[in-house]
């Protein structure tokens, strides 16, 4: 079997993830996600108008154009999460091809709400729900399978193709995390025996985001920790307390809505982002607190800011968008006084979030930080443990899965090197069964 493996996006940058498989005639698509920093570096860029062409040359979403290329039809399009950067990109460039998207029902419904707000194309996608541990036929001689894995949002998948050839192990985003607090642990047992079945593994294209990090990524369950215990020090203090995390992080916000409750606050969540993710997640019973509160518009938001202020702000605990001190998102808008709440001197601010190393988000987070300690707030940061692995969880992944060929993405050159030289030690050189791609390569596996 021919097989070939197109690196289309998300291979000079953290974003914009696209990479396409194709095995003689059947192509699939991993991923279609946006590069929300390209976004947000222009004012008021509304993407739900644009035209995928505008966005490409922004920088924003895959330059798909290498797809004509590949030699075959498009068979699925397989995004693994459902973090912009995976499917962002799906209501611009996925009604060019007549291909199902397939995922899990987490990802699924982010999807939908996606092609929801498209304003530009008339996208009519036919989606397809697939759980963990379940397998789709992809043609005679190919089957596709979903690896469940832990990350930063919850029905996180890697997708397995598994040809004549040996099998390609698609592994964006992930850590190992084996107390997920939310979902199943990582099913390392299914990537060993992945490793070790028939031709093994031809090729692993593996997420390097946090490639340069030496050590191993903490489990979700050591940041609920932190978080209960610096909640439970503060359960007698009597004045204000918000806090932000990342919407789409359902684990982390249900330990906000557990611990609050446990030192008697009501807890509600505030911003659009947050009354979607967590909505769709209630939607589906994930096993979240009963009866959440929560408003994305902002006259119910204004209201509700309202009510806290009127009933006593000691008895609540407001769980806002702003981790990233984004201008325009709700915590921020708070800092500059633009709500009716108001911080007195001693009020607590938790930030249930890392920065993410970028020039653009770590001034946003100093600027709304600065303006919440002018009023008196005081600050917990980095309340967090990050949803990709470090350079030990990397070599896990190669010594479970001993594939022949590495692709490694995620990043950009200096972001990958902390990869290569994790891969070299395992016994991989570039140019040899390593391959440093860039976006709009092709790769030729097998011929
Ligand atoms: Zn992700």
């Amino acid at each position: 079997m021919e097989i070939e493996i197109a690196t289309v996006g998300g291979y000079e940058e953290v974003g914009r993830q696209m990479t396409a498989v194709r095995m003689d005639d059947e192509i699939v698509v991993f991923d279609m996600g946006l590069n929300l920093s390209q976004v947000l570096i222009h004012d008021n860029v509304q993407t739900e108008t644009m035209h995928s062409l505008d966005l490409i040359d922004m920088g924003a979403i895959p330059d798909d154009r290498i797809m004509s290329e590949l030699d075959g039809e498009v068979t699925a399009i397989v995004p693994t999460h459902g973090h912009l950067d995976h499917i962002g990109a799906i209501p611009k460039l996925a009604h060019r091809y007549d291909a199902p998207v397939v995922a899990t029902p987490f990802t699924i419904e982010l999807v939908r709400d996606q092609i929801a707000d498209e304003d530009k194309f008339d996208v009519d996608i036919d989606l397809q729900v697939m759980n963990s541990g379940e397998q789709m036929r992809i043609s005679d001689r190919v089957q596709m399978e979903f690896v469940n894995v832990t990350h930063s949002t919850i029905d996180a998948i890697n997708p397995v193709l598994h040809t004549p050839e040996g099998a390609i192990v698609y592994g964006l985003d992930k850590r190992l995390d084996h107390d997920p607090v939310l979902g199943d642990p990582i099913d390392m047992k299914r990537f060993r025996e992945i490793g070790r079945e028939d031709d093994g593994v031809l090729c692993y294209i593996e997420d390097c985001t946090n490639a340069n990090q030496k050590g191993r990524t903490p489990s979700e369950s050591v940041a609920r920790k932190e978080l209960h215990d610096t909640m439970l020090s503060l359960e007698d203090y009597d004045g204000g307390m918000v806090a932000t995390t990342f919407a789409s992080h359902i684990a982390r916000v249900s330990s906000l809505l557990e611990f609050a409750q446990e030192i008697g606050r009501k807890p509600i969540l505030l911003g659009r982002s947050m009354e979607k993710y967590t909505g769709t997640a209630t939607n589906l019973d994930v096993d979240l607190p009963d009866e959440i509160e929560m408003y994305g518009h902002r006259r119910a938001i204004d209201q509700s800011l309202e009510r806290i202020m009127e009933d006593g702000k000691e008895n609540f605990l407001p769980i806002v968008t702003g981790h990233q001190g984004e201008p325009r998102a709700l915590l921020t808008r708070m800092g500059r006084g633009e709500t009716n709440y108001d911080f007195n001197n001693g009020d607590k601010v938790i930030f249930s979030a890392g920065i993410i190393p970028e020039p653009t988000n770590e001034g946003n987070r100093y600027q709304s930080e600065r303006l919440l300690k002018m009023q008196g707030a005081r600050i917990y940061d980095d309340i967090h443990v990050s949803g990709h692995l470090s350079q030990e969880g990397h070599y896990q992944m190669l010594e479970a899965l001993q594939p022949q060929q590495l692709i490694p993405a995620h990043q950009d050159l200096k972001g990958l090197s902390g990869y290569v030289n994790t891969a070299n030690a395992f016994g991989y050189e570039v140019g040899r069964d390593m391959h440093l791609s860039r976006n709009g390569n092709i790769i030729q596996l097998t011929e």
